[in-house]
């Protein structure tokens, strides 16, 4: 295979708590190239709803979404997230705004407008991107393609934490049941499933620490372009 040494393309796909933020925080941090959070433009999508108290039907989400302005900045590869101009970072990382997400994400119009917005933020930089369908359908041609995995059990503890970091507390199987109810929308959805594509490498991160994660996408990466 040709390395290349210009601009490339990490795509990572998973469920939810897999470990995809992270491993894509870090290796931007590590390599010095822009990260891009889809899932939190989807979660913005959510939280108007949610917030609104609107339900969430393609009917609705017709008539706002024209109205609904995305924006991500990233502060020390933080992202914040800004619906209308209003900062509402703090506010979409909840199992009700995760669900939601999950909901406006199976619109067709909603994925057409996303993944065009994720496209031309990528621009002509490198770039690694995270969520459900990045290596399927926002970057088919994508360098590197990453299909994180990890058991339920870890995933629905790490899940735990971050939400206890959040100052929410939801059991075990509280948790389990919300990952797995979003899980099987997600991977059963009609418009853009996620899927593990054919020339993605699967990595479970049951047993592996971060940095062993971290460690083993770099060395896949070196392989394929010329850091
Ligand atoms: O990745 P995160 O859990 O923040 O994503 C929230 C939800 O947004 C997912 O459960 C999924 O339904 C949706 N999503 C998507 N496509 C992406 C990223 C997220 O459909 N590329």
């Amino acid at each position: 295979m040709d390395k290349i040494d210009k601009k490339y393309i990490i795509a990572i796909d998973g469920f939810a708590a897999t470990g995809k933020s992270f491993l894509a925080k870090e290796l931007a941090k590590r390599l010095n190239i822009l990260y891009i959070d889809t899932g939190a433009m989807y979660r913005a999508l959510g939280y108007f709803f949610v917030s609104n108290n609107i339900s969430l039907t393609d009917e609705n989400i017709e008539k706002y979404l024209d109205t609904l302005d995305i924006k991500l900045e990233y502060v020390n590869l933080e992202v914040k997230v800004y619906l209308n101009n209003e900062d509402i970072t703090d506010k979409i990382r909840t199992e009700e705004v995760s669900m939601a997400a999950s909901d406006v994400s199976k619109n067709k119009n909603v994925r057409q407008r996303l993944v065009k917005m994720q496209r031309e933020m990528a621009g002509k930089e490198s770039v690694v991107l995270e969520g459900r369908d990045t290596t399927s359908v926002v970057f088919p041609n994508a360098d590197l393609k990453i299909y994180l995995v990890a058991s339920p059990d870890v995933r629905a503890l790490r899940r735990q934490k971050d939400l206890e970091k959040k100052g929410q507390i939801l059991s075990i199987e509280e948790i389990k049941a919300s990952l797995q109810k979003r899980d099987l929308q997600d991977s059963t959805r009609k418009e853009s499933p996620l899927i593990k594509v054919e020339d993605a490498i699967e990595v479970d991160t049951t047993n592996l620490s971060k940095s062993e994660t971290v460690e083993f996408v770099i060395n896949l990466l070196k392989e394929r372009v010329t850091l």
